[in-house]
């Protein structure tokens, strides 16, 4: 066992050197398994593991603690970011959850950005707030507010960027520099573009944190949570949070996960090049009134975008909103016949959410305006479809549609 771990990490050091994501995607999970030599990882479905002797075992006891096949996953995803194996969980809420059990207790504070997963607000003002720990949402676009909002009992900053669906921007270096001296943690959300496209640590974050029900996994068939850290003290905490609590991964969804990271880098291109696209093709149409998305030249945080984000890629989300207000953009997502009116994102199926009834439902109406979660804003996620069967099917769904002549629907 201990010649096999030397070899994965001389194997995962190799392919930091290539700096290429792509490939560590493919080869992040380890070599072909030394016992059978299968290639892709074997599911591990074992609830316990026998010892040689009292107290001699081979690294893993029993499958809350740790599992074969998810220490794995854990390997994979860890190498995409330069980092040690991450710490994966049942879902991306479990992950957020054991990140703010880990760093706080009552009577400690949190600065959370005021634009993020409706889950993340549920778990602050539900669950914490009832555990005596104390949140401030604020708007972390910009760095002072930050600053403005740290208090001598802060432990921890957890940003979402792009922010969930507005997709402004955090300047994430900005923002760990002023963490790092007042030495308060700072989390990423780095759902939305995974480390293909954003390196939180490498920019100075202490824990870059994904659903990985979205774009790792990528095919709408797993839930799952991952946290990257370099700090030792903060993994080991997160592990012993995670076995006490019982939201370890199963084996199975990690080894989805394992297969579904070997394409992330030929998703996520694909992926993020069609939304630039179809972004594109919504600010030029006279039904559309706004259009979110970093990757558009006139998006007023575009600088920060080419800055931040790696291969000149913004992601795959579009929110958008249709002249008209609320009603209108509900009667074009209706009409929609190939985007699937669901609220996951992140897969190959183009999905389309409205935020205000669906994901966001739990947030109040005064706290969604002024974060510009308008009740009209539309999130669209790109899938993996023909960009121009997308596009088709928003035009054919857009009000002026209706004054040309009905076209046949493409063969599918
Ligand atoms: C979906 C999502 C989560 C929660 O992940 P689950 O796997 O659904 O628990 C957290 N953050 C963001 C940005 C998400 O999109």
């Amino acid at each position: 066992m201990c010649n096999r771990q030397q070899h994965v990490e001389t194997h995962t050091q190799s392919l930091y050197e290539h700096g290429f994501s792509a490939t560590r995607a493919v080869h992040g999970a380890g070599e072909a398994d030394p016992h059978t030599g299968a290639v892709l990882t074997p599911i591990c479905q074992s609830t316990t593991y026998a010892h040689a002797a009292v107290g001699e075992h081979r690294g893993h006891t029993y499958s809350r603690a740790s599992n074969p096949t998810v220490s794995a996953a854990e390997r994979a995803i860890g190498s995409l970011e330069d980092a040690p194996p991450a710490v994966c969980f049942s879902t991306g809420m479990a992950a957020i959850s054991a990140l703010f059990l880990s760093l706080l207790r009552s009577g400690d504070h949190a600065v959370i950005s005021d634009v993020v997963y409706g889950g993340t607000m549920r778990l602050a003002d539900q669950i914490l707030a009832g555990l005596g720990i104390a949140v401030t949402y604020a708007d972390t676009t910009r760095a002072q507010e930050v600053a403005r909002a740290i208090t001598p009992a802060t432990r921890l900053v957890f940003i979402e960027t792009p922010a969930n669906p507005t997709l402004v921007l955090t300047d994430i270096a900005a923002v760990a520099h002023l963490c790092h001296e007042r030495g308060v943690p700072l989390a990423v959300d780095n759902t939305f573009l995974t480390p293909f496209i954003q390196r939180p640590l490498d920019l100075g974050a202490t824990v870059s944190l994904a659903s990985t029900t979205k774009y790792i996994e990528g095919h709408n068939a797993t839930l799952g949570g991952a946290i990257t850290t370099r700090d030792q003290a903060l993994d080991a905490r997160l592990r012993l949070v995670r076995k006490t609590l019982g939201f370890i991964q199963s084996p199975f969804e990690a080894w989805l996960t394992i297969r579904g990271i070997k394409t992330l880098g030929l998703r996520m291109r694909r992926q993020c090049e069609s939304a630039a696209r179809i972004a594109g093709f919504l600010s030029a149409h006279p039904d559309i009134t706004r259009v979110c998305y970093p990757g558009l030249a006139n998006n007023p945080q575009h600088d920060l975008a080419r800055r931040q984000h790696i291969g000149g890629l913004h992601g795959g989300i579009v929110s958008f909103e249709v002249r008209g207000g609320a009603l209108a953009g509900l009667r074009v997502m209706n009409a929609l016949t190939l985007c699937t009116r669901a609220e996951n994102l992140g897969a190959a199926e183009t999905l389309v959410t409205h935020p205000a009834t669906m994901t966001h439902a739990d947030v109040p109406q005064d706290i969604r305006e002024r974060a510009g979660l308008t009740d009209g804003l539309i999130r669209l996620s790109v899938g993996l479809e023909e960009p121009d069967d997308i596009i088709d099917d928003l035009a054919r769904a857009l009000p002026s549609s209706e004054r040309r002549a009905p076209r046949t629907l493409v063969a599918l």
